[in-house]
């Protein structure tokens, strides 16, 4: 995905509104595939500060995760608010000021006096990754599969459910089926 800033470079203090839609390769997320059932779409709002242009944007998309509990994909649309800065190399004179910006945060990406687009597939898929849910559910109350048969559970139950049965309970069982 690559951001126009041909425009908003000419003159500080000068803004710009854009909207960018991209259909993503798929993401690979703790072993897992992360799929795009929409395209990335990012609307943002450019601002030239001088020695950098400031992003305010935000993302949306769908995706298709796996459910960890009951392992079946589902579609799970993602919004995401973000601020990126874009500074311009050449308007930053001194090395250590690039090193020292550096570690201030990670949103910052360097682009150089004659470029007119910045690559920001990175930024973004990194953005998606870090507002991935920690553990994907297809809905909050998803019973996921029978540990002993592999039955989903959401789709019904399953025989086993009796056997699991405390042994404690096994007593009980047998006297109330009397
Ligand atoms: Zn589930
Ligand atoms: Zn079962």
């Amino acid at each position: 995905m690559r951001l126009y800033i041909g425009e908003v470079k000419k003159e500080v203090g000068r803004t710009l509104q854009d909207t960018v839609s991209e259909i993503f390769h798929p993401l690979m997320w703790e072993g897992e595939k992360v799929l795009f059932a929409q395209p990335v779409k990012v609307e943002m709002t450019l601002t030239n500060c001088g020695s950098e242009i400031l992003v305010l944007g935000r993302l949306s998309t769908v995706l298709l995760l796996s459910c960890s509990r009951c392992l079946e994909p589902f579609l799970h649309p993602l919004k995401v608010e973000f601020r990126l800065e874009l500074r311009n190399v050449d308007r930053l004179h001194r090395p250590s000021d690039v090193e020292a910006e550096a570690e201030e945060t990670d949103e910052i990406r360097y682009f150089c006096e004659n470029d007119t687009y910045i690559d920001v597939t990175q930024d973004i898929e990194e953005l998606i990754l870090v507002n991935l849910p920690m553990k994907p559910l297809c809905r909050p109350d998803c019973l996921g599969i029978c540990p002993r048969c592999g039955t989903n559970l959401d789709q019904g139950k399953c025989s086993c459910e009796e056997d699991n049965l405390d042994p404690r309970l096994a007593v009980l069982k047998t006297w109330k089926a009397l």
